[in-house]
């Protein structure tokens, strides 16, 4: 980090955690000697299904893990074939798309649209008689077009895959999004929403896909024979393997701290939305200098990004820089990474994005004379700029 700037330090993302609450939950772990899978994971499990009103849940180390495992139960369940084919999204973390690749499927990519989540009507383009499934990242917290893209899925046959990773606390409709999914994934991750250190979350809408996600995020034990044998109060080492599966599965020391921080999940994404208000408040008098992402009104967006997009993006990212401002990028268009340069031109939305877009500070420690400073500086930049041109 560079320090250009004595009076000012406001980072992209600060996470905020209740301390004493947390370290209160840790220590009950430790007290009695069970850190790992089961206890406050199980606890976490209830508590998010609670919130969430989603039929089902299995914590994880992290949302990775859930993205490739979601692939891998879906395509072995349904039956799908090496090179079948899964739409998405070309401006996302580079996780939702190795999931597609990691599992022998391909990834087609269909365009965003000014929510920069992807466009209903460019993925209807895309669909072939090899489509298996959509994969629809809620991205910054915002649902975008969900509802056309869950539609369009239902007409077409094609599973439903909701990359959350970015919606803890996104609600739609007054609702908590994605029970129409086939499965919905959160990332827990150090500096989301609702952040831990690392883990994440895999909600299948189905029970037993569930129980498969429960065995292959333990190296594929069956744990049921497990169960069993320990209710039996014998041969607790027997147990059999049903799967070739991996560690995936989240421990009671991360589960710990989510259980806090989701008691204020709620609370803190108000305080994001009223610090999202303040931005566009200012922001809305400059539409030729700086466009904001359109955020549909039934969406109550959990406000995990602020996102601005401009004309001369890398040296405004220097001038704050100078100005003692760290914003962020989310993300580079992934068609321009060698392993999905396939599909580059094909998506020129996601593309001038992936070229113009900022993502502003946006964390639960900045004041209202924070926004207003970054805001000072964005638009002076970006007059300056528009006048140099
Ligand atoms: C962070 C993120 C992930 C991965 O989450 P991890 O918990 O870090 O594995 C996946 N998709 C998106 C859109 C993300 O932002």
């Amino acid at each position: 980090m560079t320090m250009d700037n004595k009076e000012h330090d406001i980072q992209l993302f600060k996470p905020t955690y209740a301390v004493d609450e947390c370290l209160a939950e840790i220590r009950e772990c430790l007290e009695i000697g069970w850190t790992g899978l089961g206890f406050k994971t199980v606890k976490f499990e209830e508590a998010w299904k609670e919130y969430t009103g989603l039929p089902h849940a299995h914590y994880l180390n992290s949302a990775t893990a859930g993205l490739n495992m979601a692939v891998e139960i879906l395509k072995q369940e349904k039956g799908w074939a090496d090179g079948d084919e899964i739409i998405t999204t070309p401006l996302t973390f580079i996780s939702t798309n190795h999931a597609i690749p990691l599992n022998n499927l391909r990834a087609v990519f269909a365009d965003i649209d000014n929510t920069n989540c992807l466009d209903p009507k460019s993925v209807e383009e895309r669909i072939t008689d090899k489509t298996r499934a959509v994969i629809f990242v809620g991205f910054g917290g915002n649902a975008g077009h969900y509802e056309e893209v869950a539609k369009i899925c239902k007409e077409h046959g094609l599973a439903l895959i909701l990359d959350a990773a970015h919606m803890s606390g996104t609600r739609l409709h007054g609702e908590i999004p994605g029970k129409d999914a086939d499965v919905v994934v959160y990332s827990y991750q150090a500096v989301k929403n609702l952040p831990t250190a690392d883990s994440g979350m895999i909600c299948f809408k189905e029970e037993k896909y569930d129980a498969i996600a429960r065995k292959i995020g333990w190296l594929g034990i069956n744990k049921d024979t497990y169960s069993r044998t320990v209710n039996a109060g014998n041969y607790k080492w027997k147990y059999d393997v049903e799967y070739v599966g991996n560690k995936l599965h989240g421990n009671s020391i991360m589960a710990s701290i989510g259980l806090v921080q989701l008691k204020y999940l709620d609370r803190d994404n108000a305080y994001r939305k009223e610090m999202c208000k303040w931005y566009r408040e200012r922001f809305s008098k400059y539409p030729e200098l700086i466009e904001m992402i359109h955020i549909p009104e039934e969406c109550d967006s959990s406000c995990h990004l602020f996102q601005i997009i401009v004309a001369h993006r890398d040296e405004m990212l220097l001038a704050l820089n100078a100005a003692g401002i760290y914003p962020g990028v989310h993300y580079t268009d992934n068609t321009q990474y060698r392993m999905y340069a396939y599909a580059q031109g094909t998506c020129p939305r996601a593309a001038y994005v992936s070229d113009h877009v900022i993502s502003l500070p946006l964390h639960m420690r900045l004041t209202r004379d924070d926004i207003e400073y970054i805001c000072d500086q964005v638009i002076k930049i970006a007059k300056e700029q528009a006048d140099a041109k």
